[in-house]
């Protein structure tokens, strides 16, 4: 069934003492889980061994409490009793014939040690550098510390043996992790033999990775995660340098994985990179070394897989988001179905998992890390129930999802939609500057519902009550989304502001319906997602003069945790537009706005032509409510159900409304178990007083 130009990706690649079965490698990657949710993390493991990859890994595991790099949610392999949780992730990974492999990490400067209460140990006396500013800093290792973190790396990779692993992944890359600490001038101010040249700068890895073979490197593989650059020229770890240590160093990790410097480079969402972004500082290195070479670069693309291969830059395909959206991606290429891809739409949301200490979720694949909570497989649906018919009303992504999931699921599915395209709210944002990808929501979910006989679409369906009352469905879901909202109400204001009817006014749904300002405009932001940001990129595109108001002290705050902030306010600052920040918006009069300030309330008035008003949104719920306002007719119409999900239930992230599609499709005529908790945790265990 494989087309034969994927055969290349089939073919088994020999790392150290162990071949993988095929060039698909699960690079290592975070998912909020971690420690706190150990089976959990091993589930969703095991569902990527189930979907084909060839390695898998952990994410990153901390190999001492004198590094950790709270609050985010990692794994630990502190001590023995660490080992049985790491067990079950080993074994779940290699449960169909993959490798497994553990990231070993120690943060260095990167780790404040908020639980453990250490003193920092990093490469030279720094404060340390993380997202959240910690007023901590780090002292440097002495000769003394530095044998003892060889020594620790050695303990753990023993206990990486005994949890049965094959591959050991030594993390120097992302600004995380010592080994970028030391190899980089940035971090690596030392003026002993592990500082200055780069021949000094490569003596601990050397070491750390000489001492691990020594170990365990019979039975276990060492691959080095290295930063490709560190993107501030030659203050830190270059491109150029990065080579010259590869060439001095040609065999020294069994596979070298290569990551940029920064996270939010390597992990850019699609809306500032491309699928392989990565290719022109990964492209001569595999010439430097023996060793196969892996390397990241958001790949959903086979072709784009394979000319990596044949055009001689990477060895592995190394992918973490691709995968997370569709686990079963390599399945899917051997069984000649590219068609089936849930293509990761680079949207982020799943690093706001662990920026968030939640469990991550993705907005394509909505059974992330529900594998074991919730016992959600991506590709299998569990069993019809009872009845036989559903109708959906709203072709949206929950609308979308609910349909696709229900039909899989063996129901007949009627999907009902006002307009004349599916997709919802996806369907306009995908014609925002640099959101088209985040089509691939509604592309993937169209297509599917094309291919399944059980489901009928309706287009200029806006249905009412009476109709739905008249069809004889017996259950109906509602997903009909929601609104921008024009009054102002969100965080600022929990009330509507005085608004001038003489000052032309615009919501995202009218910009997005092909409304434009012109002039000089004020965009208020009080969302603090992407919208805002988004919407002046456009403005500013469409010829307009803008300037944009937020009581937050960063653009687009929340973006923060989707590692897209600074490239946002950057591209904005660049595009001209004026931004004012920690001012919200009281009033909005002619021919100007009323700002005041969040600290002190001073106000003040700022002259525009038009106001976009990026406030909150509002669910369409009058539907929902006209047909509960009816209940007494369900029984006539033959109604068993009516629920109300996604946007319109309460608006939220394009991942909330395929969450709640795929949910209403695995609970309908599933029991309702009331005051029960709807999923399955762990729970600490207590210490035996
Ligand atoms: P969500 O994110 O929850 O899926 P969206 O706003 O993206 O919500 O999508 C909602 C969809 O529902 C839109 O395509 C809209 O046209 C459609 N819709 C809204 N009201 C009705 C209705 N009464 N009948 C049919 N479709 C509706
Ligand atoms: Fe891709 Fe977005 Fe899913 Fe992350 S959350 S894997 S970026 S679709």
């Amino acid at each position: 069934m494989r087309d034969p130009r994927y055969d290349i990706l089939f073919e088994p690649v020999r790392i150290g003492p162990h071949t993988a079965k095929n060039r698909f490698y699960q690079v290592p990657h975070c998912n909020g889980g971690g420690y706190r949710d150990p089976s959990a993390a091993a589930a969703m493991r095991a569902i990527k061994a189930e979907g084909g990859w060839g390695v898998i890994f952990t994410e990153q595991c901390e190999i001492h409490h004198s590094s950790e790099i709270t609050p985010f949610i990692e794994l630990r392999l502190w001590e023995d009793r660490d080992i049985p949780a790491l067990r079950r992730m080993a074994e779940a990974m290699k449960s169909h014939g993959a490798l497994a492999g553990i990231q070993l990490a120690y943060s260095g400067v990167n780790g404040p040690n908020l639980y453990t209460r250490e003193v920092p140990l990093a490469v030279s006396a720094m404060p340390i550098r993380t997202f959240t500013n910690d007023p901590v800093q780090a002292r440097a290792l002495d000769r003394s510390d530095i044998r003892n973190l060889r020594r620790w790396f050695v303990i753990a990779a023993k206990r990486a043996r005994a949890a049965g692993f094959d591959l050991i992944n030594l993390y120097g890359a992302h600004g995380f992790g010592i080994f970028q600490h030391f190899l980089s001038r940035a971090t690596n101010q030392r003026s002993d033999e592990y500082g200055g040249s780069l021949e000094n700068r490569s003596r601990f890895v050397r070491e750390v990775i000489a001492d691990i073979r020594e170990a365990v490197g019979d039975v276990m593989a060492i691959a080095l995660r290295v930063s490709l650059d560190e993107t501030i020229g030659d203050l830190g770890f270059s491109n150029a340098e990065m080579r010259d240590f590869v060439e001095m160093n040609r065999n020294l990790p069994d596979i070298w994985d290569l990551a940029r410097g920064t996270w939010e480079d390597c992990s850019g969402p699609s809306r500032f990179k491309e699928e392989a972004a990565q290719e022109a500082l990964v492209r001569g290195i595999r010439e430097l070394t023996d060793r196969p070479v892996v390397g990241v670069g958001r790949f959903t693309s086979p072709d784009v897989m394979v000319r990596q291969i044949k055009s001689g830059v990477l060895d592995m395909i190394g992918c973490a988001r691709p995968l997370i959206a569709d686990p079963f991606l390599p399945k899917k290429i051997e069984e000649g179905r590219i068609e089936d891809i849930r293509e990761c739409i680079g949207c982020n949301i799943c690093i706001s998992g662990d920026m968030t200490m939640s469990l991550s979720r993705c907005t394509q694949n909505p059974t992330f890390m529900e594998e074991w909570r919730k016992g959600w497989h991506p590709e299998l649906m569990n069993p019809k129930g009872e009845s036989a018919n559903v109708l959906v009303v709203g072709g949206g992504p929950a609308g979308l999802e609910a349909a696709r999931a229900l039909a899989v699921r063996g129901y007949d599915v009627a999907l009902a939609e006002a307009g004349r395209e599916l997709g919802g709210r996806v369907a306009r944002e995908r014609r925002l500057p640099g959101l088209s990808a985040w089509g691939r929501v509604a592309d993937y979910r169209i297509y599917q519902l094309s291919q399944k006989p059980n489901v009928e679409i309706y287009f200029d369906s806006n249905l009412d009550a009476a109709s739905i009352l008249s069809f004889g469905f017996e259950h109906v879901c509602i997903a009909t989304g929601a609104r921008w909202r024009r009054d102002g109400v969100s965080r600022q204001h929990v009330v509507p502001l005085p608004i001038d009817g003489a000052m032309p006014l615009f919501t995202p749904d009218e910009i997005m319906e092909g409304s434009l300002p012109s002039g000089r405009v004020l965009l208020y932001d009080d969302d603090h997602y992407y919208m805002g940001g988004v919407l002046a990129e456009h403005l500013v595109a469409s010829g307009c003069e803008v300037v944009l108001v937020t009581p937050a002290a960063r653009v687009s705050d929340w973006t923060f945790n989707t590692l897209e902030q600074h490239a946002i306010q950057k591209r904005l600052l660049e595009l001209g537009v004026e931004v004012v920040l920690n001012r919200g918006v009281v009033a909005i009069g002619r021919g100007h706005v009323v700002s005041d300030c969040v600290y002190t309330g001073a106000t003040r008035e700022i002259g525009c032509d038009a106001v976009v008003m990026v406030a909150s949104r509002i669910g369409n719920d009058a539907l929902y409510r006209d047909l509960r306002a009816r209940e007494g007719d369900w029984a006539d119409a033959g109604i068993k159900s009516v629920r109300i999900i996604g946007d319109a239930e309460a608006p939220g992230p394009i991942a909330w409304a395929t969450y709640a599609g795929h949910r209403y499709a695995r609970e309908l005529d599933t029991p309702d178990v009331d005051d029960a908790l709807p999923f399955r945790r762990e729970i600490t265990e207590l210490w035996d007083e």
